[in-house]
């Protein structure tokens, strides 16, 4: 059986925002979640509050957003937006300030949960999320067109997804001009994260004929984008193709979900504070070569669309471009590897590895000093 969902109007190309006519629609009371520098200096804040103001909404601000943002974060957002009395939520960054837009717009409609319980309070006695509109800076997580929330939880000292069918944004606005201000290291991960998304969801039980096109789409957009990169090109073109392909591979996961390079990504950032997209590329060559066995004709398709023979080309194509240089120790890989087993990822692989394979693949990975 296959099931597709996703409601998401996507308006993307350059001015997506700042021309974008309907804000108003929403209600007349918005928060606006967002990190504290980038959404000011990319421009995208101040486009947004230029449309609001335009269409008589009130609004406040919310930018305590941190990389990989806590769930208390969100909870703090959320009663702000409780007691305001907003309509509607609008996330305004890369994943982080966009996944937690999705959390504050579940604590604002439910001002009776607090903290960690938004992963165990009952769905039957939820209100629904408030209305959620998702303004791009970054091109790779595809938060824009996803239900995923995923945020750090101290307590488990990993990190946590949430997911319903409401916290897909109503409406993403994807502006390629935002992210002509990403620093480099970062134009560089979030690509290689989008480029994760697309092979992983081609690799799973749960892809089907819905999703592996946009897979392969993503793929040949992201592969072409980085090899211009790595040879000094990085302009207009470039950053729209980067932008459609990191938002074709969230339409992907958002199906699919993702596999143990992610589960075992979670660990490099918690643990090393590596950026998400560079934690994906430690262990994305190994999950490929991994799946060979399980899905030969799917994994040629996929190299093929990325115009490389093998996994280990396709990892020169990004990892001599990442800051990828950290030591891990004999008991860390273990209980790592015990972790990223019991996480669900692993266990939606169409070859699904053993404990003693993750050990294997998280202790071998070349990128030690
Ligand atoms: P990010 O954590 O949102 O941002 C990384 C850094 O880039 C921050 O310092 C941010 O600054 C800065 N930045 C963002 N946009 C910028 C711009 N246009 N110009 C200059 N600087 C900019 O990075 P991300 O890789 O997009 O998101 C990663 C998060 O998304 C992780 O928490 C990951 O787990 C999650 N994720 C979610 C999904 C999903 O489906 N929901 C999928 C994959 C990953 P500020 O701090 O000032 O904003
Ligand atoms: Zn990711």
């Amino acid at each position: 059986m296959v099931s597709f969902y996703n409601p998401v109007r996507v308006v993307s190309g350059v001015g997506a925002c700042k021309s974008f006519t309907e804000i108003g629609k929403f209600g007349r009371k918005a928060i606006i979640v967002c990190g504290k520098n980038s959404a000011r200096a990319c421009g995208a804040l101040g486009d947004m509050e230029a449309l609001l103001q335009e269409a008589g909404v009130e609004y406040i601000i919310f930018d305590k957003i941190m990389q990989n943002p806590v769930v208390s974060v969100c909870d703090e957002g959320g009663k702000l937006a409780y007691k305001f009395g907003a309509a509607f939520v609008i996330g305004i960054g890369g994943g982080s300030p966009l996944d937690a837009s999705k959390a504050v717009a579940v604590f604002a409609a439910n001002p009776q949960i607090s903290g960690n319980a938004l992963y165990d309070y009952p769905l039957e006695k939820r209100n629904r999320a408030l209305p959620i509109v998702a303004v791009g800076t970054t091109a790779g997580t595809g938060s824009e067109v996803t239900q995923y929330a995923v945020l750090t939880v101290p307590e488990i000292e990993n990190k946590r997804t949430y997911r319903d069918t409401d916290t897909f944004p109503n409406l993403a606005l994807m502006d390629p001009a935002y992210t002509y201000s990403l620093p480099r290291r970062f134009t560089i991960s979030t690509a290689v994260d989008a480029l994760a998304h697309a092979i992983e969801g081609s690799l799973l039980k749960s892809s089907s004929p819905y999703t592996d096109g946009a897979a392969l789409e993503a793929c040949r957009l992201i592969s072409n984008a980085l090899r211009q990169i790595k040879e000094g090109k990085l302009d207009e073109q470039v950053r729209v193709d980067l932008l459609t392909g990191s938002t074709l591979a969230g339409q992907v996961i958002a199906q699919t979900g993702t596999s143990f390079v992610h589960a075992a990504g979670y660990m490099l950032t918690y643990f090393r504070n590596l950026p998400h997209g560079e934690a994906n590329a430690v262990f994305l060559a190994d999950f490929i070569e991994f799946s060979r066995k399980a899905a030969p004709e799917r994994v040629a398709a996929l190299l093929a669309a990325c115009g490389v023979k093998n996994a280990r080309e396709l990892e020169e194509l990004y990892a001599p471009m990442m800051e990828l240089d950290f030591e891990l120790g004999g008991d860390e890989v273990k209980k790592w590897a015990a972790i990223a087993f019991e996480n669900k990822n692993n266990g939606n692989g169409l070859r699904v590895a053993t404990v003693e394979e993750l050990e294997a693949m998280i202790g071998e990975s070349k990128f030690r000093k």
